[in-house]
C-alpha cells in the first residue's frame, strides 16, 4: 500500500495498548499500520520482570511480554514501523499522520501514546531503573521482600505506594521535598500511621548509590539533602520508588483532540475523543490505574470502537 492511499485505522503508540489494539483490529481485517515509535513498547521496556501480567504463572520479563504482543499483533496482519509521530491534523478527512519523512491518511486513528513517568533528573538514574530503582510499586514491589526501600513524593501516589511497599519491605522511607503533603487526608493518614513507615521531610534525593552485582549496577543507596539546612546524608537502601506524577504524552494533539488541564487526553463517548474517528486509549487517558493490563484491555476496546464507528460510516 503506497503511503498516499488512506488506511482503514492507524495506531500511534507501540506499548501493550496500542498493540492490544492492533491485535483486535488485525482481526477485524482492518489492516492496522501501527506507528510505534522509536523506543517501541512503551513503559514495560523499562522494567524487568512483570507478575501481575495474566497468563505468565511464573513471570515475564516486561521487554520480551512486549515482543510476544508485538508478533502477536504482526500474526494478524498489522504493519508496525518504529517511527515517532510528528504532527497530526485531525481537522481534515482522511486525518493526516505526519512521521519524519513521511505522510500518512486514515479514516480513523487510535491514539495509545501512553504517559511517561517523571524521573528525578539525576546523573545515573536511567541506568538503575529496573535495578533498585522504579517508578511501580505495584510492578516491583514484590522484589523487596523484606529489604529496605524508600518512596519519593508528597502526593496520593506517593502515599499509596509507600503504603503498598509496607506488604513486602520491613521498613519505607518516605522522603518529601516540604513539610506538608499534598495528598489526601485519608491516604495521608493510611501511610503516617504505618509503623513501618518513617517519613523524611524537607528533604531532596540528590544522588544513587550502586554497586556492581554480577553483571548489572545495583542500586545500595541514595544520598539525602534537607531544604532547610543544606544538610547532607546517606541511607543505605535496597530500592527507591519515584512517585512525583506522570506526563502524558500528548504534545503532538495539542490544539487537535480535547485534553484535561494536566495533558491527559478526554474521551466522550467510550474510548472515542472529541474527534469523531479518532479513539485513545490506555494511560493517554487513564490518571488512576496505569497497568498493563488495563492498558491492554483499553486498547481492545477502542480498536472495537473504532471498528464499529468504520461500520457505521462505511469506511470499513
Ligand atoms: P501529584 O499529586 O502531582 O504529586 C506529586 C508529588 O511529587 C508532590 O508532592 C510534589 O511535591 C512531588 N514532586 C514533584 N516533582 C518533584 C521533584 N522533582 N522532586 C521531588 N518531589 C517532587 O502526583 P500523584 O501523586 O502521582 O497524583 C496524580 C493524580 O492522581 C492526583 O490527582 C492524585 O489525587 C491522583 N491519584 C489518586 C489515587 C487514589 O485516589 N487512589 C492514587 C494515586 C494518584 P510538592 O507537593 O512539593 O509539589
Amino acid at each position: 500500500m503506497s503511503s498516499e492511499e488512506a488506511r482503514k485505522v492507524i495506531i500511534i503508540g507501540g506499548g501493550p495498548s496500542g498493540y492490544t489494539s492492533a491485535i483486535y483490529a488485525g482481526r477485524a481485517n482492518l489492516d492496522p499500520l501501527v506507528i510505534a515509535g522509536y523506543q517501541a513498547g512503551g513503559q514495560l521496556i523499562l522494567t524487568t520482570e512483570v507478575e501481575n501480567f495474566p497468563g505468565f504463572p511464573k513471570g515475564i520479563m516486561g521487554p520480551v511480554l512486549m515482543e510476544h504482543m508485538r508478533e502477536q499483533a504482526e500474526r494478524f496482519g498489522s504493519e508496525i514501523i518504529n517511527e515517532d509521530v510528528e504532527s497530526v491534523d485531525f481537522s481534515q478527512k482522511p486525518f493526516i499522520i505526519k512521521t519524519y519523512d513521511k505522510t500518512y491518511k486514515a479514516h480513523s486513528v487510535i491514539i495509545t501514546t501512553g504517559a511517561s513517568a517523571r524521573w528525578l533528573g539525576l546523573e545515573n538514574e536511567k541506568e538503575l531503573i529496573g535495578s533498585g530503582w522504579s517508578s511501580c510499586a505495584t510492578c516491583d514491589g514484590a522484589f523487596f521482600k523484606d529489604k529496605i526501600v524508600a518512596t519519593i513524593g508528597g502526593g496520593d501516589s506517593a502515599m499509596e505506594e509507600a503504603t503498598f511497599l509496607t506488604r513486602y519491605a520491613k521498613k519505607v522511607y518516605l522522603i518529601h521535598r516540604r513539610d506538608e503533603f499534598r495528598a489526601s487526608k485519608t491516604m495521608q493518614q493510611r501511610a503516617l500511621s504505618n509503623p513501618k513507615i518513617e517519613v523524611i521531610y524537607n528533604s531532596v534525593v540528590t544522588k544513587l548509590f550502586s554497586e556492581k552485582d554480577g553483571f548489572i549496577q545495583k542500586l545500595t543507596g541514595i544520598e539525602i539533602e534537607n531544604q532547610n539546612t543544606g544538610e547532607k546524608s546517606q541511607l543505605s537502601i535496597d530500592g527507591g520508588f519515584v512517585a512525583i506524577g506522570h506526563t502524558p504524552n500528548t504534545k503532538i494533539f495539542d490544539n487537535q483532540i480535547e485534553l484535561d488541564t494536566s495533558g491527559y487526553i478526554i474521551t466522550k463517548q467510550h474510548t472515542m475523543t472529541s474527534v469523531e474517528g479518532v479513539f485513545a486509549a490506555g494511560d493517554v487517558v487513564d490518571t488512576r490505574y496505569r497497568q498493563a493490563i488495563t492498558a491492554a484491555g483499553d486498547g481492545c476496546r477502542a480498536a472495537i470502537d473504532a471498528e464499529k464507528w468504520l461500520t457505521d460510516n462505511n469506511l470499513d
